[in-house]
């Protein structure tokens, strides 16, 4: 059965270790995500963007995903990522995920508020963790427009004020990363996030994870960071996969073929993944 993000969260905010939350675009994605925590006994968030759910379906992502966490014995997570406003948020508490991000972080701070918090109210009745965001996370979100300019960090007193006012169960925050694929090495700001965490009490969310250096993930979470995405280098291992096995095998028409190819570069990935952040053996 798919378990909420919240016993999860708050063990790896009590114990100081990460837990991964891997995009998924299909069932191999599902698959191969769950073959990785099988392996290294750890718990596990799968998580769709609206653009991804729009290609297919809350009903159907709900149906493969719940599919994944009936058949094993680790804490596997249905989480809406970057939920798009009220109503996404709410149609996705009622096909079943299990955790929800409502991202007011385009808006003005008391208009995120306003944004924010009735979902954080719905999900506090029904028992769904709802994830916000304050401050912002560059680059390209989900099928939405390139941010350009700067790369404002989130103000920890701000924060502080946020999380009480809103009621929000974990909070992303902009510390530096940015969604996509980087150009340069990019720099986690490690004071801001202690700063956060030393003012508010939820777990802590690091977006735009991929491209940034094993070492800094593991530096932001012994700073108070509890939950990290992964989509962009998912989406990249699973491409390689099935484009290198098409070169090589240019006749191959079975699509489970390049397929498994793919999954077994996605698997690859993110047991390198889950080991950096401590997740394995905490299932
Ligand atoms: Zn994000």
């Amino acid at each position: 059965m798919l378990v909420t993000t919240k016993e999860m969260l708050l063990d790896a905010q009590k114990n100081h270790y990460g837990v991964g939350a891997f995009n998924v675009e299909n069932l191999e994605f599902v698959m191969a995500i769950l073959a990785a925590a099988e392996e290294l006994r750890s718990p596990v968030i799968m998580q769709t963007t609206p653009g991804t759910v729009k290609s297919a379906g809350l009903d159907y992502f709900y149906g493969m995903v719940s599919a994944a966490a009936a058949r094993t014995d680790v804490p596997v997570a249905l989480h809406l990522d970057h939920g798009d406003g009220f109503d996404r948020c709410m149609q996705a508490m009622k096909v079943g995920y299990t955790s929800v991000m409502i991202d007011g972080s385009h808006v003005p701070y008391e208009e995120n508020i306003e944004v924010t918090a009735p979902v954080a109210r719905v999900g506090k009745a029904l028992g769904i963790p709802v994830e916000a965001e304050l401050g912002k996370v560059g680059g390209k979100e989900d099928d939405g427009p390139a941010v350009e300019g700067e790369n404002p960090y989130t103000d920890p007193d701000e924060a502080a004020e946020f999380v009480e006012r809103t009621g929000c169960t974990s909070l992303a925050i902009g510390v530096g990363t940015a969604h996509g694929v980087y150009h340069g090495t990019p720099h986690i700001a490690l004071d801001v996030v202690s700063a956060i965490a030393a003012k508010t009490d939820v777990p802590l969310v690091l977006h735009g994870t991929s491209g940034v250096p094993d070492e800094q993930v593991a530096q932001a979470i012994s700073n108070g960071i509890c939950k990290v995405n992964y989509a962009t280098e998912l989406r990249q291992a699973y491409t390689k996969g099935y484009m290198a096995y098409m070169a090589e095998n240019p006749g191959n028409f079975d699509p489970k073929k390049p397929a498994r190819a793919g999954m077994d570069e996605i698997t690859k990935i993110v047991k390198i993944r889950m080991e950096n952040l401590g997740s394995n053996g905490r299932a």
